[in-house]
C-alpha cells in the first residue's frame, strides 16, 4: 500500500475511530453471566423467551432464533424446498451469503441489478428476470432501507412466488407502515457483532407459524420434536429425523445477550438516528458528495450511512478516500463489493462486471463512514472535519 502525505490543515484524532463497535453494556454481562450460572447454557428457556419478545417487537406472527442471518437464510431457502433447477432471484449489493445459501441447496441465483437511488433490487428489472424456473425473490434491504416490497409483492403473487427478505440491516425497519419482519414469506435478521442489535453471533427467522415451525426442524438436525426440552425433566428421549437438517440453533447465552439488547434498541436507535442528521447537514450541499436516500414511504434501520463520491469533482478515487480517511485515525468500510466481481461467481456464472452496470458503476464510489451508537458528538464532528478536509484538498 502507497503512503499518502498530508497536509496538516486540521487536527487529526489520536485515537483510531473504529467503523463499528459493538454496544455492550454492563447489562449484557451481567446477563451473561446469570445464564452461565443457570443450567441452561445452550438452547432453552431464554432462547424461546427472545423469540416470543422479538416477534412482538416485529408484529410476526412466528419467530426462530438461530446462530447467523446465513443461517436462517439457508433454512428458509432449503424448508422452502427450494432446489435443483430452481431459480431465485437476488442483488449484486450485498453480502455474500445471501447469494451462498442458493448454491448451498443447488438452486441457480439469478441477479438483478439495483436502483440507483437506494441501491435495492430494482423491481422492474426482477420482472424481466422471470423465467418459468423462478421460484423464489430475494430481496435485500440494503443498509436497512427497506426494497420496493409493493411491486415484489404483486409479482410473487402473480407468479406463485417465495418471497425470502435478507434485512441483516432492517431492524428496526418499515415499508408503507408494515415492519420489516411482517412483509415477505420469511425474513432473516442478523445479530452479527455489528448489526443494530448484537449477540455476538446470531439470527433471528420470522414468518407465519407453519413456515416458522417447518424451518424450526430445519434448523436443529431435522427432529420432529421440540428437541430442545429432551433434557428437561418432562423430556424423553425419543425422536424422529424428518429432514436432514442443520445445526443452526441459538444458544441461551446468546439470547440472554439478545434479550437485553432488544431492550436497549430504540435509545440506541434514536443516536444512530441523530448522527444520520449530523452527517446528512454537513454534507448535504456540498457537490463532491452525494448523500444516502430516505424515500418518503419508508422508515430506514440506518444500520449504515454510506456516502457516495462524485468522482468527477475529486482528483482522488475512493480506495485513496478511505487511505486518507485512516491517515485521520477514522475506520471506514466499503458495502459491497458487488457479488458479480467475486472470483466464485465471476468464473461459475459467467458474470462481468458490465452485467449489473449499476451496481458496477457505483460500487466505485461508496464508502460506509462510521454510525454506531457508541459516537460522541465529537467523534461525529472529526468524521465531517475528515471528510472535509480531503474534499477540500482532492477538488479538481
Ligand atoms: C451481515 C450480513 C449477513 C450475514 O449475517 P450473519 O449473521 O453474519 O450470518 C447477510 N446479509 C447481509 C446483507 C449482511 O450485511
Amino acid at each position: 500500500m502507497t503512503s499518502v502525505k498530508l497536509i496538516d490543515t486540521v487536527a487529526h484524532r489520536t485515537e483510531f475511530l473504529p467503523f463499528s463497535p459493538p454496544a455492550i453494556s454492563e447489562q449484557e454481562i451481567d446477563a451473561v453471566v446469570e445464564t452461565l450460572r443457570s443450567c441452561w447454557i445452550t438452547t432453552g428457556p431464554k432462547t424461546r423467551y427472545f423469540e416470543r419478545k422479538f416477534s412482538w417487537y416485529v408484529n410476526a406472527p412466528g419467530a426462530l432464533a438461530v446462530n447467523s442471518c446465513t443461517g436462517a437464510l439457508h433454512i428458509a431457502v432449503a424448508s422452502l424446498g427450494l432446489g435443483p433447477g430452481d431459480e431465485v432471484i437476488t442483488t449484486p449489493m450485498t453480502f455474500a451469503s445471501s447469494v451462498n445459501v442458493i448454491v448451498h441447496e443447488g438452486a441457480t441465483p439469478v441477479l438483478v441489478d439495483v436502483e440507483p437511488d437506494t441501491l435495492n433490487i430494482d423491481p422492474a428489472r426482477v420482472a424481466e428476470a422471470i423465467t418459468p424456473r423462478t421460484r423464489a425473490l430475494l430481496p435485500v434491504h440494503y443498509t436497512g432501507h427497506p426494497a420496493d416490497m409493493k411491486p415484489l409483492l404483486e409479482l410473487a403473487r402473480q407468479h406463485d412466488l417465495r418471497i425470502i427478505e435478507d434485512a441483516a440491516h432492517a431492524l428496526p425497519a418499515y415499508y408503507e407502515g408494515r415492519m420489516v419482519g411482517t412483509i415477505g414469506d420469511l425474513t432473516a435478521f442478523s445479530f452479527y457483532a455489528t448489526k443494530n442489535l448484537t449477540t455476538a453471533e446470531g439470527g433471528m427467522l420470522t414468518g407465519a407459524e407453519d413456515l416458522i415451525e417447518q424451518a424450526r426442524v430445519w434448523s436443529l438436525h431435522g427432529m420432529n420434536r421440540d428437541a430442545w426440552k429432551r433434557y428437561d425433566s418432562n423430556g424423553s428421549w425419543y425422536y424422529e429425523i424428518v429432514a436432514p437438517g442443520f445445526k443452526y440453533n441459538m444458544t441461551d447465552i446468546q439470547a440472554a445477550i439478545g434479550l437485553v439488547q432488544l431492550k436497549r434498541l430504540e435509545e440506541m436507535q434514536t443516536r444512530r438516528y441523530a448522527v444520520v442528521r449530523q452527517y446528512n447537514d454537513a454534507f448535504g450541499d456540498m457537490d463532491a458528495l452525494q448523500t444516502p436516500t430516505e424515500r418518503a414511504n419508508v422508515r430506514s434501520a440506518w444500520h449504515l450511512y454510506v456516502l457516495r463520491l462524485n468522482l468527477d469533482k475529486l482528483t482522488i478515487d475512493r480506495n485513496r478516500f478511505i487511505e486518507e480517511m485512516k491517515a485521520h485515525n477514522i475506520g471506514t468500510s466499503v458495502h459491497f463489493i458487488p457479488i458479480h466481481l467475486h472470483p466464485y461467481y465471476r468464473d461459475t456464472f459467467g458474470w462481468k462486471p458490465e452485467d449489473f452496470p449499476i451496481a458496477f458503476r457505483e460500487f466505485h464510489r461508496l464508502i460506509s463512514l462510521p454510525l454506531h451508537p457508541g459516537l460522541t458528538d465529537e467523534d461525529v464532528a472529526d468524521v465531517v472535519a475528515a471528510v472535509k478536509d480531503i474534499v477540500e484538498r482532492y477538488r479538481c
